[in-house]
Order: structure tokens, then sequence, then C-alpha cells
């Protein structure tokens, strides 16, 4: 096969808001720029988001960025960098503002400004009383932020490969990166895309869990090839189950329902977080409302024929304000639930949502790999941003919006150190290794020459059953090794799949065969971490970690505050310490505590 080359000052992979944002950065600047996209950008998963983008604007109850800071980092219980979370949180207002004037139709308050809701986690006063911080339109809000982007990028010339997906990163002999392999789905012609920086903006990964609230997309790939060529994922056993996603059906009911008023309701009609959380109840961070509702369905008092599920009750709310502010809802609702939430109340269930882990990065969105005793050295060339990194900004539990908010400020911030390093000629366009597209070919080449192997959708099925039942929303020593055995066993599974009816044999079911390798790095990597990690913290809650007085909630901050580093050769884990220091010696770090809401 012909391997043709394309030349580009920077290759994206991802055109979702993370790699939009970055691709603006680098285009305004005058760069070539190349964005790769498996989907229409505004196909992109960012355009689920709900519920908004946090920025403590407070335009609606009195806000700052120190009491966003000590939220996420509580939320985070303590694994997030204090640096990367005190930027973040610094810079919140500043992207936000530049993205009402690139023309985001946020909704507005009644005085013209934009519009913002309370969500779980978030506060006013470091943790005494909700605080309207999401910034939203309706809950739409990254439908109109990637049309707002999209539009933005169409101006500034950003050039997209659509419905192209990457295969292989390129490193060279110095492991720097210099760019990557893609596959045209309408041709299945294979490329080099050759490149000064690469940025990585794939998104997440939530289909590896059976229950998910993610689209069909999420496969990883960024993270697998990430994983394929030597660079360890950073804090994988750490996935955020969503309080609410429509029982059976998995789809999400955005956290915004609770901020406008939802409460969640047992099978007694008692509202059971008051007694979980009885500051901030229903709107307690995420990680605490999906264990309660977990625990109150094992114990008994789950809703319907099968008590498995709770119901989120909003017919207190008048129809308009459900008409005007949740219409999505609404419709989701009566789509997948058979339910009018102005009648009835929700049935829910917690559902796989979120990756708290990812690519390791730094605050600037430079990709960083421990390497002659430093713990966080950059690779030359390589660069990511949005779910697939982990800056850490969400450390073991990510608070509700703080994702919109991490795109736009990673996403910015990595487009500024390309922009930066081109500039001063840090970067330059280093050749290509000879062997450059070897590893991609041979893995197509694999898929129209196996035979004797299982489908693709049989062991991808395998891998989900695996990961739901092994290192789901609670966790148990057993179930984890037993699924250490099962996940490496569905891994040797998918290394001999086969594209069954080779008479005809389309590009997407290629596609779905190389996402498989890239979701079943992230499984491996997850289970294997999870099982290595013997405490409870944040998302990871394990039965043999309990609330104890030395260890508060499970967490054992003398031997675990340190992030996770899983390398695929060998399956080996490494730590590394957690940034305690915020960015700015006169901020105060946020002293370790009880998390409690
Ligand atoms: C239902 C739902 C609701 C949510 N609501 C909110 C909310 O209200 N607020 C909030 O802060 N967060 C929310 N989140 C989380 C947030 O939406 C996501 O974390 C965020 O949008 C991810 O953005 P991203 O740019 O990193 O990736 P995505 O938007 O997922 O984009 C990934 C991009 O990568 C491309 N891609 C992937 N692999 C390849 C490949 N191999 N080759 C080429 N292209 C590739 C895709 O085509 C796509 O363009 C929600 C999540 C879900 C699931």
């Amino acid at each position: 096969m012909t391997v043709a080359k394309r030349t580009f000052d920077a290759v994206i992979v991802g055109a979702g808001g993370a790699g939009l944002r970055a691709a603006l950065q680098l285009s305004e600047a005058g760069l070539k720029t190349a964005v790769l996209t498996k989907v229409f950008p505004t196909r992109s998963h960012t355009v689920a988001a709900q519920g908004g983008v946090a920025a403590s604007l407070g335009n609606s109850t009195e806000d700052n960025w120190h009491w966003h800071m000590y939220d996420t980092v509580k939320g985070s219980d303590w694994l997030g960098d204090q640096d990367a979370i005190e930027f973040m949180c610094r810079k919140a207002n500043e992207v936000v503002v530049e993205l009402e004037h690139y023309g985001m139709p946020f909704d507005r308050t009644d005085n013209g400004k934009i519009y913002q809701r309370p969500f779980g986690g978030h506060s006013q006063n470091y943790g005494q009383s909700p605080v309207s911080r999401s910034c939203a339109a309706a809950d739409r809000t990254g439908h109109a932020m990637l049309h707002a982007l999209y539009q933005r990028n169409v101006r500034a010339n950003t050039q997209f490969f659509v419905e192209w997906i990457a295969l292989d990163l390129i490193r060279d002999q110095d492991g720097d990166v210099v760019g990557v392999t893609a596959l045209e789905l309408e041709t299945g012609e294979v490329s080099i895309f050759h490149s000064k920086a690469t940025i990585f903006a794939t998104g997440g990964a939530g289909r590896i869990f059976y229950s998910s609230t993610n689209a069909f997309i999420n496969t990883g790939d960024g993270v697998g090839m990430a994983a394929r060529a030597g660079i360890p994922l950073e804090d994988m056993e750490f996935w955020q189950f969503h309080p609410t996603g429509v029982a059976g059906a998995g789809v999400l009911i955005t956290e915004g329902v609770r901020g406008e008023g939802g409460i969640l309701r047992n099978a007694s009609g008692e509202r059971f977080m008051e007694r979980y959380a009885p500051n901030l109840k229903d709107l307690a961070s995420r990680d605490v409302v999906s264990r309660s509702m977990v625990t109150e369905i094992n114990e008994g008092r789950g809703c319907g024929p099968d008590k498995d599920h709770v119901l989120l009750d909003i017919t207190h709310l008048s129809p308009e304000t459900i008409m005007k502010r949740l219409p999505g809802i609404r419709e989701i609702s009566i789509q997948f639930a058979g339910v009018d939430p102005i009648k009835a109340p929700i049935p829910v269930v917690p559902t796989c949502h979120y990756q708290m882990g990812g690519i390791p990065t730094n605050y600037k969105g430079q990709v960083v790999v421990p390497k002659d005793g430093e713990p966080n050295s950059p690779v030359v060339g390589f660069y990511a941003a949005g779910e697939c990194a982990c800056a850490s900004v969400h450390g073991a539990n990510r608070l509700g919006t703080n994702s919109l908010l991490d795109l736009l400020v990673f996403g910015k911030s990595a487009g500024e150190s390309v922009v930066e390093d081109i500039q001063s000629g840090n970067l330059s366009l280093k050749p290509l290794p000879a062997d450059a597209a070897d590893a991609s070919l041979a893995r197509i080449s694999r898929l129209e020459n196996q035979t004797g192997g299982e489908s693709v959708a049989e062991v991808g099925q395998a891998m989900r059953r695996t990961m739901q039942k092994h290192a789901g929303v609670f966790r148990f020593d057993k179930l984890l090794k037993e699924g250490v055995t099962a996940i490496l066993d569905v891994a040797e599974r998918s290394k001999r799949t086969e594209i069954k009816d080779k008479s005809k044999v389309w590009n997407t079911a290629r596609m779905e065969a190389l996402e498989l390798d890239n979701l079943i790095e992230v499984a491996k990597a997850t289970m294997i971490s999870a099982e290595a990690r013997k405490e409870s913290r944040g998302a990871h809650v394990r039965d043999d970690a309990p609330d104890t007085a030395e260890f508060p909630n499970g967490r054992n901050d003398n031997e675990w505050l340190k992030h996770t580093l899983w390398y695929r050769e060998g399956n080996r884990l490494e730590y590394k310490p957690v940034t305690m220091k915020p960015l700015s010696h006169d901020v105060e770090p946020i002293a370790l505590a009880k998390r409690t809401y």
C-alpha cells in the first residue's frame, strides 16, 4: 500500500471543544493547521454537554475563583494538581467571555448578563452554600459551544480532514513526536501527517463500560495511541459514574435538573440525599450522589417492579420553567423513559460518564512523562487537551461543568504553547523515521488477513461486561483481582478479531476493529490501576477501604496521595507525586481534609 505524506505546522486529532479551541489559537496565529476528525466537527461528543461551563462570573450569586479552586480541589479528593487547578479557575472568566464574543448564545439574566445555575459540589464561601456558577445555553450548552468554535475556525482557515481516523502516533529515535498516521474512511487511503507539533484532543473512552452516557465514537483513540507509543497513562482507575442516566437506556439527564430544583426520591418518596449530604443534599458531588443511590437500591429502597432505580422529581417546577430551562431533558425523558417530567418523575440510575485520567499533561498542555529523575518532563512535539488528557484538574472526581471549562482553558493553553514553541524556534520539522507507517499498515493488514478469530462485536461486548462487573460504582478486592485476569484474557482475544464478511469490508468495519484496539488499552489501564490502589478516594471506592477514624472516607494520604502511571509495556505501574503547591506563591494551598457535603 502506498502512503501519502502531508506536512503541516501542527496536526490536531479531534474536533470537539478541546480540538477546536486549540486549532483556533494556531490558525489565528497564522500556522498551517490540520484538524483530523472521525465525525463532522459539530457532531463531536461535546455536542452532548447539557448543563453548562463553570466560571465564577458571579452574575446571579456572589462568587470568586478562590472558592472555585477550593471546590475543585475538594471535589478531586485532593488528587488534583493545585497548580493546574489554580490556572484553570483563574482563567475561567476570560475563556467564557471570549466564547461569548465568538457568538456563543448563552441564556441571559433579566439584566442581560450570562445566565448561571447551581451545580453539584460548587459552593460559596468554601463549602457553605450552593452557588450559581454554571454558564448555560438552556440544556444544550455543548451544542452551542461547538457551533461557535467551528464557525470561528472556518473564519480562521483551519483545514479540516473530516471522517479521517488517526491510527498511530509517530515518534523518532529521540522519542520526539513528529506526526500521526491516519486512514481516510471514504477511500481507505492511509496517510502520514508530518508536523512540528501534534495535539491530541480525542475525547473520552466511556464505551469501555456496558452502561454509558458516552456516544459510540468515544473509544479512547488518543489514549490508546499514546499507550502504544510508550507514553504512560495517568490515574486511569478514576471513572465518574453520573448519578442520573435514564434507567435502562443510559442517556444522560443533566445535573442542571437538580440545579433547577430537581429532587431524588426512593420508593417511599423520601428525599434520601438529606441523610447522606445534609448540607448540599441533591447537589453533593457526583460520586457521593451515585453511591447514595446505589446504597438505596442495594438496601431495597429502589423503585419499580425490580427495585432497580430511583426517581428524579421535577413535578413541583412550573411547566414554563421546564419548557424554558430544560426542553431537551423533557424530550429525552419522553423518548427514552416514556415519562413526561412535567407530570411524573424520571427513573434514573448511575451510569459511566467521564474519564478523569488520561495522557499526562501540565497546565501548558504539554504531554509530560518521568525522565532522568524529573516526574513531569515534556515530550517534544506532543500536546494534549480535553477529556483524553490528565492535567490533572479533576483528580479522583470531576465536578460537573468543569470539563467544558477544562477543554477551553487547556485547549487554549496547548495552542498557545505550540505557537510559542514554533515561533521561538524551539520546535521545527524533524525528519520522519523510515518505518513511520509500518505499525499502522501491519494493524490494517492483520484485519484483512485474519481468519478463525472472533467478531469485533463479540470481543467488544466481553470487554464492556467485564468492566461493568469488575470495576463499577463500588469496587471489591476479589472482583478487581478476577477483573485483571479477565481483561487480560479479553485483550488476548482482541488480537485475533476478524472482520467476518470479507466480501464487503467497509472502512467503518475496519474503524470499529481499530477502535477496539484503543478501548482495550484503556480497559487494561483502568483495571490494573484500580486493583493496585488499596484505598478509597473520590470515584474509586473499595469495600476493603471503609470510612474509619484513621482513614476518613477510606482515604489513605500517607500511602496513596500520588498519581498512578500505567505503562502498556509489561502492564507496569509507577507513581508520581501530586502537586500540592498552587501556581502563584501568594496563593495558599488547600489543606488536606475529610470530604463531606
Ligand atoms: C451526555 C454528556 C453531557 C455532558 N455535559 C457536560 C456539561 O454540561 N458540562 C461539562 O463541563 N461537561 C459535560 N460533559 C463532559 C464533556 O462534554 C466532555 O468531557 C467534553 O465535551 C469532551 O470534549 P473533548 O473536546 O475532549 O472531546 P470530544 O468532544 O468527545 O471530541 C473528540 C473528537 O476527537 C475525534 N476523534 C477521536 N478519535 C479520533 C481519531 N482516532 N481520529 C480522528 N479523530 C478522532 C472525534 O471525532 C471528535 O471530534 C458531558 C458529557 C456527556 C457524555
